[in-house]
């Protein structure tokens, strides 16, 4: 393989040689044909003058005479430098009076073919014999020419110097300018055709040859529609396509960048791991295109807000990271978030749809509370959550605090989970007495741990880290199926035929399949719907209200009855009295502790009429003194639970207590 240069370059030299091979032969061609000229002149004047001198010589002195005539001859042809007339020895007549003697036999010439340029510049000497006549007697003299030397070279070496111009300089000249010609137009533009090819690093002039121009104009064409392309690529690798944000990709490189730079300076910045609140009841009730819509105005607004070098990425649906490293202090910082959430919180309108919206936010500093991009989201996850439970729409910082809280949650989620598996959960159970007849007319379900290795865990450590880890819907299946199981195993057995209360936690209703995984419970062969009580409490009513509303109306209508637990130390509005299905009130044991003070008795006083005025039963908790029960009675409450009784017992032991019970029927 070789390239065009070299191609081209044998093609000239095969064409150059070629040419002065040409140029050559001609040249010694036309030196022969002027060579023969010049001899045809010489010849000429030398026949000429011989045949005069013969005709009109008659004795040899007469040749003397001829002195003007060969003068003339020399005078008028610029070839001859001089002529002479010999005879034997001896020159008769010459025009140059340097010729004494005539010239030796080898330097001259008598015969005119074959003779060279090269012969005829030499020293040749042109002799012709001339035959007269003295009375009848034959005499041969030599006329000699002696051509002009001089002037023979002078004329081959200019006529040499004119052909050599001509023909060999011009085309050289030629040849020089169509390789400049060549490597401009040709080989230059290819090589950097070639390197835009290969490098794209710049892109190459326009061409001067067609051909090679639509070559270019193609080439920059593709590399443009590739270079657009793969831009495209890049950016779609690296945005997110509903809000036009950095996606999870484009973060990750630039926190790389941020957390390098930062190292090198010494210097701090916040990572914010933004969700929105309740952005799924956005999507369930108005539809997912306007829940993208929305997500858009979000991140237009959030963009509003920041500034131009502030990071901003959707990490998932509605969930967003901010990196923030320009910021005087923690304030300035504190101030940017809250003009943050402030913005999220105005209306937002989508379509013709007014949406409201919040959002938690959770903050992490690099170094501080993680030196990499896994630890920085980890705990500024972690933060959001905290703002989640803290009630939403605000923001939380990091703490290590946290940080424990939430290792110790992940590992009680997989402890739970392993209790379930291992029965290492009980129910105890402890008596409802009627303060009428202190007879026991039902029982509450208190669930205990026994831990293998960390012993007895009450449920106060435990239950409400379930509710937020989501833990307490398995749990509170387990508990209700036991505590159905047990009540209809006492009514087999003849034990006792009373209602178990089993406690529900407001989480258990966030369940999507509570209602229907209830009936099928309650629906259990054998068991009266009548002997469950679920014990809520106030916090039912504030989450999801409106679905938990309609559940309780499910539980109550498949005949089990609904107790409000802790009364009085919620919200205690009224207006749940009124509007929830609700049979029984129970008085929390802290009212109990202070039933003495005035201000203790007239809440218990309060809530015994409330009952009776909304005909609901009346439960005291944590009773434990006799006085306790004597001012109870007093007041009409209808029952009571409480260590003076009985604490919560494990099963073997409640039976035992309920045998007792019925023999002596204490607790009064
Ligand atoms: P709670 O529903 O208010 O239960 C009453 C608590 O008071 C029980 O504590 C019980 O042992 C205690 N108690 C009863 N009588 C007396 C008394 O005379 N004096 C004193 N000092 N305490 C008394 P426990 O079993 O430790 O349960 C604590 C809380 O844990 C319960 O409060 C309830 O909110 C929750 N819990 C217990 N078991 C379950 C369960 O199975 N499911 C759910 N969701 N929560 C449960
Ligand atoms: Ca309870
Ligand atoms: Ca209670």
């Amino acid at each position: 393989m070789f390239g065009i240069q070299h191609f081209l370059l044998s093609i000239i030299l095969i064409i150059v040689t070629v040419f002065y091979s040409v140029f050559f032969y001609y040249f010694l061609e036309d030196q022969q044909r002027k060579t023969d000229l010049i001899l045809e002149n010489i010849r000429h004047d030398l026949s000429e003058s011989a045949y005069v001198i013969s005709t009109e010589t008659h004795n040899l002195e007469s040749i003397k005479g001829f002195t003007s005539f060969l003068n003339r001859k020399v005078a008028n042809n610029p070839l001859i430098d001089s002529m002479a007339v010999a005879y034997g020895n001896q020159i008769l007549v010459t025009t140059d009076p340097h010729i004494l003697a005539p010239p030796p036999r080898q330097l001259t010439v008598s015969r005119f073919d074959k003779i060279s340029a090269a012969q005829l510049i030499q020293q040749q000497i042109f002799e012709a014999p001339i035959r007269f006549y003295i009375q009848d007697e034959p005499h041969e003299l030599s006329l000699f020419i002696y051509p002009d030397q001089d002037y023979l070279i002078n004329y081959f070496s200019q006529h040499q110097i004119d052909f050599i111009v001509l023909f060999g300089l011009i085309p050289l000249v030629l040849f020089a300018l169509f390789w400049l010609a060549l490597r401009q137009f040709l080989t230059n533009p290819l090589e950097k055709l070639r390197q835009y090819a290969y490098y794209q690093s710049e892109i190459p002039s326009q061409c001067k040859i067609r051909e090679l121009e639509y070559v270019r104009a193609s080439m920059v064409q593709t590399f443009d529609r590739l270079e657009q392309e793969r831009d495209e690529l890049y950016r779609l690798a690296r945005t997110d396509e509903l809000s036009g944000l950095a996606n999870r990709n484009q973060l990750n490189e630039r926190l790389s960048w941020l957390i390098a730079e930062a190292a090198r300076n010494n210097s701090e910045f916040a990572l914010l791991f933004m969700d929105l609140d309740d952005f799924k009841k956005v999507n369930d009730s108005l539809g997912h295109e306007i829940g993208d819509k929305l997500l858009q105005s979000v991140a237009g607004l959030i963009q509003d807000v920041l500034r131009k070098y502030d990071i901003i990425a959707r990490v998932g649906g509605d969930e967003f990271v901010i990196v923030l490293s320009h910021y005087k202090n923690n304030l300035e910082l504190t101030h940017i978030i809250e003009r943050v959430l402030a913005r999220i919180k105005e209306v937002h309108l989508v379509d013709i749809h007014p949406v409201k919206v919040a959002a938690s936010i959770g903050v992490a500093f690099y170094p501080k509370d993680g030196n990499n991009i896994v630890n920085l989201l980890k705990n500024a996850d972690i933060a959001m959550y905290e703002a989640k439970n803290s009630g939403k729409n605000q923001f939380k910082f990091f703490t290590e605090e946290l940080h424990r809280q939430v290792l110790a949650e992940i590992e009680l989620e997989h402890d739970i989970r392993e209790a379930l598996d291992h029965e290492q959960f009980e129910l105890y159970y402890q008596p409802k007495i009627s303060i009428h007849d202190f007879k026991v007319i039902g029982a509450e379900a208190l669930i205990r741990w026994n831990h293998p290795t960390k012993g007895f865990i009450p449920p106060d450590q435990f239950i409400p880290a379930a509710e937020r880890n989501g833990m307490i819907v398995e749990l509170g299946w387990w508990i209700l199926r036991q505590a159905i199981w047990q009540q209809m195993q006492w009514k087999q057995q003849g034990i006792i035929d009373i209602p178990v209360s089993v406690n529900l936690s407001a989480v258990q209703f966030l369940d999507n399949h509570f209602d229907e995984n209830f009936k099928d419970l309650i629906h259990t062969p054998g068991f009266e719907a009548s002997k469950l009580d679920v014990e809520i409490t106030e916090s039912v009513f504030i989450e999801r209200s409106h679905n938990n509303l309609n559940s309780l109306f499910r539980i109550s209508k498949l005949g089990a009855t609904i107790s409000l637990d802790d009364f009085g130390t919620g919200y205690s509005s009224l207006a749940y009295l009124k509007s929830f299905p609700l049979n029984t009130l129970k008085i929390d044991k802290s009212f109990m502790d202070d039933y003495a003070s005035e201000t203790g008795a007239a809440f218990i006083e309060t809530i015994v009429k409330i009952a009776q005025t909304l005909k609901l039963h009346v439960v005291a908790e944590g009773v434990e003194t006799h006085e306790q029960l004597e001012y109870l009675k007093r007041i009409g409450c209808d029952s009571y639970q409480g260590y003076y009784c009985s604490a919560p017992l494990p099963v073997g032991r409640f039976e035992n207590f309920i045998r007792e019970h019925i023999a002596a029927k204490f607790c009064d």
